[in-house]
């Protein structure tokens, strides 16, 4: 922002002194809040945000991309954005993966027979059809993979690791199958991504890479793809007990049976509704979290959650008459769990206007109790945020830090647009995280109202305010 001594040397137009009278208005966030502090009551007190994401998770349970569960859930929550009176509600045109799980097992058959608890692992290929019946190698890290050589081949990897921040584990479930092929392993197994277990196993994407390798004698390089070998998460009870046979020395077999399919992409939408602004309607403030979840338990915490925030902050805005000066957008987007092709969808879909964003914040780890934003964005956006983040003191949400960018607004921040995810309570996140126990009941109606509140005062000030944040270069 330009400091008041280079206004003093050109003041002189109304047009100046309305733009100085404005930033000194902008210095002072109090002018927002009376405003804010009706947002956050309307926010607190009750608990339709909660209950919207009770009936939407329990009508239309898990909502992977590519089933109709997750088209129906987008049809039901565009009907009652309009009935909410928002505006410009639409769904928009997006192609996402359609993964099918199928049937699938997995049981110890030496050296005592014992049924697993599984998950295959989101976009794994399927065992043959008898399934895959072979001894199994404990290892505890790339490492640890890496030393073993030839001794993995023809056999089961198992992935013991324990969790110790999310991006260090999942790593594991992203490319533990790559590393085990280009060693010749037949199937993988992965100690679920979870900071907490009661014999639940967590599913999540894995990736499958090509190499690169240079043709003997040439210089030509060709890529060839590392081999599929099908993937599941047992829990993390189980992988501990494997491991303690394999220390014992033990010799451990496994029969892991997956039909899961791959079919072609499928047709969905980004779920949108709008406040539109009073004075600059094209300059958006995207607010979302996203539509789709994993196909086990209901999605409820990831992100039905993020979803139904986002939209009450809409809803509450215009319900209380207070509609900024730029438009408010609501997101759901499609199809994050499995590729994030909701999130690029939207990109291009609104290429053109990338630069009308002036911030896109997004909830995606889970509905907890609020501490406030965690940003990604230029030094002086952050600051900007942080003359905001007192209005939200009141609820104990009014933190503002440096953060990485949240999935479905990354494609905006790589275009340069200031992006911030919610940052809330994460001690009970990763015990749920993609498992049949991400259901309603992990989600506290106040917290949830709490997170409401702090995505209205954002969307609403930013909004509002007369300059807009600072982009990166
Ligand atoms: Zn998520």
């Amino acid at each position: 922002m330009s400091s008041r001594s280079t206004f003093a040397v050109v003041l002189g137009t109304a047009a100046l002194i309305t733009s100085f009278a404005s930033t000194v208005a902008a210095q002072s966030p109090d002018s927002y809040r009376a405003a804010t502090d009706r947002l956050i009551e309307a926010a607190t007190k009750d608990s339709a945000a909660w209950n919207r994401i009770a009936e939407l998770t329990d009508t239309f349970g898990s909502r992977i991309a590519g089933s109709e569960a997750l088209e129906h859930a987008i049809d039901w929550t565009l009907a009652r954005m309009k009935t909410d009176g928002l505006e410009n509600v639409r769904g928009e045109p997006a192609m996402v993966n359609h993964w099918v799980r199928g049937t699938e097992s997995a049981e110890l058959i030496t050296p005592r027979r014992k049924s697993l608890a599984m998950l295959g692992l989101g976009l794994s290929v399927a065992t043959p059809p008898g399934g895959i019946t072979a001894p199994v190698v404990v290892v505890t890290s790339f490492e640890d993979l890496a030393r073993r050589g030839d001794a993995v081949k023809g056999k089961i990897v198992l992935f013991d690791v324990p969790f110790t921040q999310y991006e260090a584990t999942r790593v594991y479930r992203s490319t533990g199958a790559n590393a085990a092929a280009k060693q010749g392993a037949v199937a993988m197994l992965l100690r679920s991504v979870a900071s907490f277990s009661i014999n639940s196993p967590h599913t999540g994407t894995l990736s499958y890479e090509s190499r690169l390798s240079r043709g003997r004698g040439t210089s030509s390089t060709t890529e060839t793809p590392v081999r599929r070998i099908p993937a599941a998460a047992i829990t993390v009870e189980d992988a501990q007990l494997l491991h303690r046979m394999q220390d014992r020395g033990q010799p451990i077999t496994v029969k892991l049976v997956m039909n899961a399919r791959t079919l072609p992409l499928a047709p969905s939408r980004n779920v949108v509704a709008e406040l539109r602004g009073r004075e600059k309607p094209d300059e958006v403030v995207v607010i979302g979290g996203h539509i789709d979840s994993w196909d086990v338990g209901q999605g409820a915490m990831d992100d039905a959650g993020g979803v139904v925030v986002a939209w009450e902050a809409l809803r509450l805005m215009k319900t209380l008459g207070l509609r900024p000066r730029r438009t408010v957008r609501v997101v759901g987007w499609t199809d994050e769990e499995s590729s994030g092709r909701g999130g690029l969808a939207y990109r291009d879909a609104h290429a053109a206007d990338v630069d009308k964003h002036v911030f896109a914040l997004e909830s995606d780890n889970g509905v907890f109790r609020p501490y406030g934003i965690a940003v990604a964005a230029s030094d002086s956006a952050v600051a900007m945020l942080k003359r905001i983040a007192p209005l939200l003191s009141r609820i104990g949400a009014d933190s503002v830090t440096h953060g990485e960018s949240e999935a479905d607004v990354e494609p905006l921040m790589n275009a340069g647009v200031p992006v911030a995810g919610l940052h809330v309570d994460g001690t009970r996140y990763f015990w749920y995280h993609h498992t049949n126990a991400d259901t309603p009941d992990k989600l506290d109606p106040a917290d949830v109202a709490k997170c409401v509140a702090t995505m209205a005062v954002y969307a609403y000030v930013v909004a509002e305010m007369p300059e807009v944040l600072p982009r990166k270069q």
